[in-house]
């Protein structure tokens, strides 16, 4: 026997603290367990961190065996993967299926949407649950009811808080700790929806104390709304005017924002569908310096842009619309994709928010009325592959990364989500890196009647996609039962987003004293001195001033970093010696005195 197998009657599942919500077990789910066991033969393993030649082999829904002359059971079904790669299923951190939005509802449900999603390789969602009008329990509640009976593959949730109040606080809790979720999202744009500074500081703060992450839709709503009304006023009433309405420097400026409130109270902050290369540099300047930040790019941002908006046909322009908008800088889907591929953002979704051409249609004489959303969740492995991998810019392991791995780490599923090694869940991709699809409406699985890829070829196709361990798609074939996923508890204080934090909460330590280093009463008359206080403090303070910028890679001085301070201070304090400073023979001569 392998020493891999589990001993009989000992669930991998127990490994994980997350366990699962009681839920009745779909008839398909009670099949006898030979009929739930598969091998997948001759592939090569990509994990975030290691690529390998290994055969899979799972039973009931979990992986049991992985590596090479696997002894196997018999009755097996084997898959053949000669030549291609066995990946996780993919993890899609942003959808918003059958979504209450802008006066109607997204036309993907969590039948088509996780269907779509599983035959582009996706096998997990994280949902978006609104609770506008009736309170976060509630809405949790009722939204848990309307995905389990109709989610193909598995899925989480991330709620939505639209108004802060003490109860908020309160139900934030429950659902942290009790119904296993660990992130909340806020808007700063849009008029319902949109939080003030004083709020989200307050839910960061309770985020923080609970172990909650908070994403944050970073947008200026107010100077949008101001924008929207100047527009209309001039006569701009297409879907240009979704873009003029909302220009980079509102997006880069809440970003910005929303970073540095988080930051004060000690918060992780996720920030959802980072649109433009300002955004994302901020992202990246702010992570240099250690902040607890993270970043999503989503698919349309990666394989598309906003040129789309100036398309003399309505239909073809209004299709487009979401918020933020795609950036017409058409370097903007490369830059996007350097900073997934430099780990300044981490995860990928696809903001999948669904309406048909007549449902955008509400908009036709007002842009700021079409309902915001696109496509994308049947799509995104495949648009990543083709302008990440195929261009160059991620290798095999950083596509497994930021297409699954980085959001289980991220929202406390790993390694059960996002990883292929025993124990964690059967839910694996056969990768063809070599065959190519064009995506179209006409074959995607999306209920959308659009496709924002339309046309676009694309290399890497899922030859078999597996969810829990059954055999979903075969070869373009999906076959898949409704309401077979189960929803995924995340658990808070995930040690990925949580484990600096917690320490950085020590920091200021006071510095212990004697009762003997402590006046009785008294203020001292004199003052301190500056000889009182050690030298090297005063080196390390002003380093520290200078040093924004860590060293290049061959250690020298990031030349970006100033030689200048306002305080007086000079970069090379910290060095016994100036060795930089000669004036030989200044011009006039020497002279000794006024300067
Ligand atoms: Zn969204």
């Amino acid at each position: 026997m392998n020493r891999n197998m589990m001993k009989p009657g000992v669930s991998s599942r127990d490994i994980y603290s997350g366990e699962y919500e009681s839920k009745s077990i779909p008839i398909s789910y009670q099949e006898k367990s030979s009929q739930s066991r598969m091998l997948i033969k001759g592939g090569k393993v990509v994990n975030d961190d290691f690529m390998f030649d290994a055969d899979v082999y799972m039973e009931d829904g979990i992986i049991k065996q992985v590596g090479k002359d696997l002894v196997i059971p018999g009755g097996t079904k084997v898959l053949e993967a000669k030549g291609k790669m066995i990946i996780p299923g993919g993890i899609d951190t942003h959808t918003h299926f059958q979504f209450p939005f802008m006066g109607t509802t997204s036309i993907d449900d969590f039948y088509t949407g996780t269907k779509a999603a599983l035959a582009g390789g996706t096998t997990m969602i994280m949902n978006f649950v609104p609770a506008q009008d009736v309170s976060l329990l509630e809405a949790y509640e009722t939204w848990r009811g309307w995905a389990d009976e109709k989610v193909c593959c598995d899925y989480a949730f991330h709620v939505i808080i639209s108004s802060w109040n003490e109860k908020t606080e309160e139900e934030m809790e429950i659902l942290t700790k009790e119904k296993g979720l660990n992130s909340f999202k806020m808007f700063m744009a849009y008029e319902d929806l949109q939080m003030r500074d004083k709020d989200l500081l307050q839910i960061f703060e309770t985020c923080a104390r609970i172990g909650a992450i908070a994403q944050v839709h970073a947008e200026n709503g107010d100077v949008i709304t101001m924008n929207e009304k100047k527009l209309l006023r001039m006569g701009v009433t297409g879907p240009e005017g979704h873009l003029y309405s909302r220009p980079e420097e509102i997006e880069a400026e809440a970003t910005h924002r929303a970073i540095v409130l988080a930051n004060q109270v000690n918060c992780p902050l996720y920030v959802v569908h980072v649109m433009s290369k300002t955004a994302g540099d901020i992202i990246a300047e702010k992570r240099q310096k250690g902040y607890n930040v993270y970043g999503e790019a989503i698919a349309a941002a990666l394989g598309t842009d906003g040129l789309h908006y100036f398309n003399k046909c309505w239909q073809h322009a209004a299709a487009f619309v979401m918020s933020p908008p795609l950036r017409p800088d058409p370097t903007t889907p490369k830059h996007l994709m350097q900073l997934l591929a430099s780990g300044v953002l981490q995860a990928t979704g696809s903001d999948h928010c669904t309406f048909n051409l007549s449902q955008k249609g509400l908009g036709c004489k007002d842009f700021s009325k079409i309902p915001n959303g696109v496509n994308g969740v049947e799509d995104r492995l495949s648009v990543i592959w083709e302008k990440g991998v195929m261009s160059g810019y991620l290798d095999p392991c950083r596509f497994v990364a930021i297409t699954s791995t980085n959001a289980a780490k991220i929202f406390n599923i790993y390694p059960r989500k996002g990883r292929i090694q025993v124990g964690s869940d059967a839910d694996i991709v056969v990768w063809d890196p070599h065959a190519s699809r064009t995506i179209s409406v006409k074959t995607h699985h999306q209920a959308v009647d659009f496709n924002i890829f339309e046309g676009m070829e694309v290399r890497g196709v899922p030859v078999y996609v597996i969810s829990r361990g059954k055999l979903v798609v075969e070869e373009g074939q999906v076959h898949v039962s409704q309401g077979a996923g189960r929803y995924i508890p995340t658990q808070p204080f995930s040690p990925y987003v949580f484990a600096c934090l917690q320490q950085r909460e020590l920091f200021p330590p006071p510095v212990s004293r004697n009762d003997s280093d402590v006046p009785d009463g008294e203020i001292p008359t004199t003052p301190v001195s500056a000889s009182s206080i050690p030298r090297e403090y005063m080196h390390a303070k002003s380093a520290a001033e200078f040093h924004s910028r860590p060293p290049t890679r061959s250690g020298g001085r990031n030349l970006q970093d100033s030689t200048f301070s306002l305080s007086g201070a000079q970069i090379d304090d910290a060095k016994g010696q100036r060795s930089g400073i000669r004036v030989n023979n200044p011009p006039g001569g020497h002279s000794t005195g006024l300067w």
